[in-house]
C-alpha cells in the first residue's frame, strides 16, 4: 500500500507536485512508473490524461459536452494498474491460445476484455503497448493475405484475459462477422469491448457495423482513438468532438468518455491500463 492521502484525482495531482514525488518514492510504485511521475508537468499530463490535454484548447461552452473525468483514477490507482500489467514470477502474463470459433475458445473463468477494430487501426500496436511491462509476451499478428485470422487470448496473471479479435474491413475473412458476432453474443465473462477508431480518419462505415453489433447485444463498450500522435491538435479536437457527439446522441452502451491513445508516444496507455484493471474488478 502507498502512504495514505495519495488518492487524488488528476487535477489535484498537478496542483501538488510533492504528492507526485511521494508516490514516485513509494514502495508500491514500480521503477518504470516512478520515472514517469518525474516527467515535467505538461509532459506528464499529456502522457497520462491526453483528453484533458485536448480540453485546454476548447471553448468553455463546448467543454461540458466532453465527458473528461467520468473515469479519473488517482495516480496511486494508475500505479496499481501498472503493477497488474507487470509480469513477475507471481503474475504471469502469457499468450494462452488462438481460436477461429467460439467453441474452440479457451474456457477461462477470469473476467475478459476484447479489442476490436478495422485492419490497420493500430490494434496489435496498442496491445503490444499495453503489454510493454511484460516484454516476453508475443502479440501474434497474422497479416498475410489469405491467412485465417484468429481470436488470440492472453492471460494477465489471475486478474483477467485480453482477447485480440481479428481486424475487420479490408481483407477481413468472410466469416469475420460470424466469429466476432458469436463471441460478443455468447461470451459470458466478457466485461468490456474496446472498439478502436483511427483518430486520423474517424468513424468509418465498417466501424458502424461493429458499433451496431455492440448496441444490438447491449454490450458495454468503449471507443479508443488510436494514433493520436499522427493528428494535429486541431484535427484531433475536431475528431474528438464529432465522435463525442455521436456517442452522446446515437449510442446506449458506449462509455461516455473517449480514450485517446498513441502506441508510439505511449500517451493514454497508462489510463487505458487503469480502466481495464477497473472494469475487471482489479482496482476495487
Ligand atoms: P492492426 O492491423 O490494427 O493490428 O494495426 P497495426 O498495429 O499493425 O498498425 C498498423 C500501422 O499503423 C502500422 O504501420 C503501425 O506502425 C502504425 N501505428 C499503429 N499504432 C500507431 C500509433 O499510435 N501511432 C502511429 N504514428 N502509428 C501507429
Amino acid at each position: 500500500m502507498a502512504a495514505p492521502g495519495l488518492r487524488l484525482g488528476a487535477e489535484r495531482l498537478f496542483a501538488m507536485p510533492a504528492v507526485l514525488e511521494l508516490l514516485s518514492r513509494s514502495n508500491s510504485t514500480s521503477q518504470a512508473f516512478a520515472e514517469v511521475l518525474r516527467l515535467p508537468k505538461q509532459q506528464l499530463r499529456k502522457l497520462l490524461y491526453p483528453l484533458q490535454e485536448v480540453e485546454r484548447f476548447l471553448a468553455p461552452d463546448s467543454r461540458q459536452d466532453l465527458h473528461l473525468r467520468i473515469f479519473d483514477p488517482s495516480p496511486e490507482d494508475i500505479a496499481r494498474a501498472d503493477n497488474v500489467f507487470t509480469a513477475t514470477k507471481g503474475n504471469r502474463i502469457d499468450y494462452v491460445s488462438s481460436a477461429v470459433r467460439i467453441d474452440h475458445a479457451p474456457d477461462l473463468p477470469r473476467p475478459e476484455v476484447c479489442f476490436i477494430g478495422r485492419s490497420n487501426v493500430g490494434k496489435s500496436s496498442l496491445i503490444k503497448a499495453l503489454f510493454s511491462l511484460a516484454p516476453e509476451v508475443e502479440v501474434r499478428v497474422s497479416k498475410k493475405p489469405g491467412h485465417t485470422k484468429k481470436m488470440n487470448f492472453f492471460k494477465v496473471g489471475k486478474h483477467f484475459t485480453v482477447v485480440d479479435m481479428p481486424g475487420y474491413g479490408y481483407r477481413a475473412p468472410e466469416d469475420f462477422v460470424d466469429m466476432v458476432e458469436t463471441y460478443l453474443k455468447e461470451r459470458r465473462n466478457l466485461k468490456r469491448t474496446f472498439l478502436l477508431v483511427d483518430s486520423v480518419v474517424g468513424i468509418q462505415k465498417t466501424d458502424n457495423i461493429a458499433i451496431e453489433m455492440c448496441e444490438e447485444f447491449a454490450l458495454p463498450y468503449v471507443i479508443v482513438l488510436t494514433k493520436i500522435d499522427k493528428s494535429s491538435k486541431g484535427h484531433l479536437l475536431k475528431q474528438v468532438l464529432q465522435i463525442q457527439k455521436f456517442v452522446n446522441t446515437k449510442t446506449q452502451g458506449c462509455f461516455p468518455q473517449l480514450f485517446p491513445v498513441s502506441s508510439v508516444t505511449f500517451s493514454g496507455i497508462h489510463l487505458l491500463r487503469s480502466f481495464i484493471a477497473s472494469v475487471t474488478g482489479n482496482l476495487d
